[in-house]
């Protein structure tokens, strides 16, 4: 990380991968926005490099995925990740682990971290939802990833498909010591979800590990809930939770549930982390039918570069950066309850416009 003799750990390097569809149009709005938010507070640049993947990589290097960007990827201290199109990929690569994927495996990325909170002047079902859903992310059922070599879904023959969920005591501690610490900068309460009346050696297990470190956080209040009913509980009373961690799946089902519940696709912010590494990305797809035309709302891609910027003032013990995430989130939430917003939020405002008047906001407090 940076320049390491004297301490000082040099600006942060970030990767910018823009990926395909509307990536194209949102990761360069978060870049800008980043940059404001640092001149902002009087902080010195992010180094950005930017790195292919996605279509324009399958286009020039034969794959989605480069292995050189990969590599440059492990000395960075973070990146950026715009949505991927792997749908429209040909063949083979429509097979394969998405770039999103392949990124999260090689660097064990392994907390999925999911603020589900509305923005005031958004329409919202739960408009006082105000949530974080802890999701791990390397194991469960994704049979994407819960392997060392070959995947956890099979055919022993063509009537028959058999799935192997994993998982383990190490992974549970690391998501449940990310959750607690999170919870202490929050409400200070976590709840555990699980099915472990069904699903009572592995979920069992899951929900016994968490609890078995809540006691490391005495100041935090657990409590644990099967997942059926934490999707019952999250629509009728969402605002009453503050910390959600569970395990892959039911992770990806709840935060989509909960996004939606505080807002919309176009505003979901998420990052991906380890111990080391942190990667913004939004929640959303490519949206290849809006793709091009400037009307993607980059909201959830803004909010995930200052979740970010968030994980860096930590990890590098630099306050400052979080009060730049602090401006971004300010500004994009005033830019927002002043009726500038694009389509998909009912608004007039193209992508280029939003951005415009959140890079004004956060210059003005
Ligand atoms: P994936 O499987 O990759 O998540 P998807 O096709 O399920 O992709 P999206 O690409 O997220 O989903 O698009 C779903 C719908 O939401 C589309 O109509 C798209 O235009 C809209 N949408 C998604 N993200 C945004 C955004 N940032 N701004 C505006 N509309 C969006």
């Amino acid at each position: 990380m940076g320049s390491g003799s004297t301490g000082d750990p040099g600006n942060p390097r970030v990767g910018l991968l823009v990926g395909d569809g509307i990536g194209r149009e949102i990761v360069p709005a978060a870049r800008d926005v980043v940059d404001a938010a640092l001149a902002a507070v009087a902080l010195p640049e992010v180094d950005w490099v930017p790195l292919p993947i996605g279509s324009d990589a399958i286009s020039t290097y034969g794959t989605p995925t480069p292995e050189h960007t990969l590599v440059a990827l492990a000395d960075l201290d973070a990146w950026i990740l715009g949505p991927h199109d792997s749908a429209s990929y040909p063949d083979p690569f429509r097979q394969q682990l998405t770039p999103g994927g392949a990124i999260r495996k090689r660097f064990d990325l392994y907390a999925n971290i999911r603020p589900a909170r509305a923005l005031p002047g958004v329409r919202a079902v739960s408009p006082h939802m105000d949530l974080v859903i802890v999701r791990e992310n390397t194991e469960g059922f994704y049979a994407d990833r819960n392997m060392f070599a070959g995947v956890g879904e099979f055919m022993p023959t063509p009537d028959v498909g058999l799935a192997v969920g994993v998982v383990t005591r190490a992974a549970c501690e690391r998501i449940a010591h990310t959750a607690f610490r999170l919870a202490q900068q929050r409400r200070k309460r976590v709840t555990v979800v699980h099915k472990a009346n069904v699903l009572s050696i592995t979920t069992g297990l899951f929900r016994d590990v968490c609890r078995e470190m809540g006691r490391h956080y005495p100041d935090v209040d657990v409590d644990d809930a099967h997942v059926d009913a934490m999707a019952a509980h999250l629509v009728r009373r969402g605002e009453d939770y503050d910390v959600i961690v569970t395990e892959n799946m039911f992770g990806d089902i709840l935060s989509d549930l909960a996004g939606e519940l505080s807002g919309s696709l176009g505003t979901a912010a998420s990052i991906n982390a380890s111990d080391t590494k942190v990667m913004a990305q939004a929640a959303h797809g490519a949206a290849p039918d809006i793709s091009g035309r400037n009307r993607a709302n980059p909201t959830a891609m803004i909010m995930s570069a200052a979740m970010l910027l968030d994980w860096l003032a930590a990890v590098r013990h630099e306050p400052a950066l979080g009060t730049a995430a602090e401006r971004i989130r300010g500004a994009v939430e005033r830019t927002v309850a002043s009726g500038v917003v694009t389509a998909d939020l009912g608004g007039l405002a193209s992508t280029s416009e939003f951005t415009e008047s959140v890079i004004a906001r956060v210059f003005r407090r």
